[in-house]
């Protein structure tokens, strides 16, 4: 298997791997990667009730942006809704909405592509 590697940062909070309490709608705790842990209660409406990890950040210098501050970046994460079966991919532009998740065997089969084509331009 190849070892995908990035310099990355973080952009979310620090937070535990796992709920203080046991809440009704979410028995078994969240999984490892959850950064959200402490942020579950028992009221959180259903639509709220999604595991998160931190952000993955790489930035991007190629991207021509106007705005001041933070340079540009992707950002990934990883997010699972608590009645979902498999966890999601996030890939996305910055801190916006502009993105999409990915099934783990699609964000697997985007890494591997995209190291491929890397491969290629480097002519290895
Ligand atoms: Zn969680």
């Amino acid at each position: 298997m190849t070892n995908l590697t990035a310099n990355t940062t973080t952009t979310q909070p620090q937070g535990t791997d796992k709920a203080v309490e046991t809440l009704s709608w979410l028995p078994d705790g969240c999984p490892a990667w959850c950064e959200y842990g402490e942020l579950h209660v028992e009221n959180d409406q259903p639509v709220d009730r999604e595991h998160s990890s931190r952000a993955l950040e790489v930035l991007t210098s190629l991207y021509n942006t106007e705005e001041p501050g933070h340079p540009p970046y992707m950002a990934v994460h990883i997010a699972q809704h608590y009645r979902e079966s498999e966890a999601r991919i996030w890939v996305g532009q910055d801190e916006t909405n502009v993105g999409r998740f990915m099934t783990l065997d699609e964000a697997r089969e985007l890494a591997l592509q995209i190291l491929e084509q890397v491969k290629r331009a480097e002519g290895i």
